[in-house]
């Protein structure tokens, strides 16, 4: 457990005030036509897209805070649920629904990470002990989530927009993306980061994380902007920036540096705007 915790880098995470009490937990900006990106609290990015019909959630956030209240002074819309992959500050809050679409790949470790003590953990690491203030903490029903799988060409259909399901394994076995082909948005999860670690105990080795770059570049005429699990949006090209990179690695052009993180050493290269790093162990 405590390993898997390790895995997440936070840049934001040095603006929280540690062990504080804070109000307006989650930070609400529109970045699309009805597309709002959620700041769990510098933590991690979780979406909420409104169709005509129903609104999709795309992941949890590390689960602190009153998610469900948030969302419903946005839309009043029915929810449908979906984490990206299954690491413990995309899946905090699945607790505070009764359904949620992820890929079976990803759907044990989401399950070790949807109770109290990962919350806890997460609070202390994530959010630096930060709790929500007294009105934005969740007081709804704790539900039994039942974890419902999705694969490859799924689609969500919120009425006027269908979100398609695109796996993109590499960061984890069961990673997914999410397509708004129409309004050529990319939910990319932790896939296409500024900084991707791909060391972590059960990432797959760099050379399927290329695969999964490979397709994207493919169907980059699919959308113009990547809306990731961490930081604001990205303009899509920059996965060339990340094969480039993930390729020098491959191809020993990149002369890496040590890359220390308090989730262990590994190596380091950039490319453009993207760097990566990785396991030389694991390519
Ligand atoms: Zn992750």
């Amino acid at each position: 457990m405590k390993n898997l915790l390790k895995l997440l880098w936070i840049p934001a995470m040095v603006l929280l005030q540690p062990g504080s009490i804070n109000a307006q937990w989650f930070g609400v900006t529109r970045v699309a036509e009805k597309v709002w990106q959620i700041n769990d609290h510098g933590t991690a990015n979780i979406y909420l897209v409104e169709g005509s019909d129903s609104a999709l959630i795309i992941d949890t956030g590390i689960g602190a805070a009153d998610l469900v209240s948030t969302v419903r002074k946005i839309t009043e819309k029915p929810l449908i649920v979906v984490n990206t992959h299954g690491h413990p500050d995309h899946v905090g809050a699945n607790y505070q629904f009764e359904k949620v679409y992820i890929h079976k790949a990803d759907a044990e470790a989401a399950r070790n990470f949807m109770g109290d003590e990962s919350r806890e953990q997460m609070g202390n690491t994530m959010a630096q002990g930060a709790t929500p203030a007294e009105g934005e903490k969740y007081a709804g029903p704790i539900h039994e989530t039942k974890l419902v799988p999705v694969s490859e060409g799924h689609f969500f259909h919120l009425g006027n927009r269908m979100i398609e399901v695109i796996e993109t394994p590499g960061h984890t076995p069961g990673g997914i993306c999410l397509l708004d082909r129409e309004n050529k948005l990319l939910f990319s999860g932790d896939n296409n980061n500024t900084l991707v670690w791909l060391f972590l105990d059960g990432c797959l080795p760099l050379s399927t994380y290329l695969q999964t770059l490979e397709k994207q570049a493919a169907m980059l005429a699919g959308f113009d902007t990547l809306l990731p699990g961490h930081g604001p949006p990205i303009a899509s090209a920059f996965i060339l920036d990340q094969i480039a990179c993930v390729s020098e690695i491959l191809d020993g052009s990149c002369d890496p540096k040590p890359y220390q993180s308090f989730a262990g050493d590994a190596l380091f290269c950039t490319s453009g705007k993207a760097s990566v790093a990785y396991n030389p162990e694991n390519l």
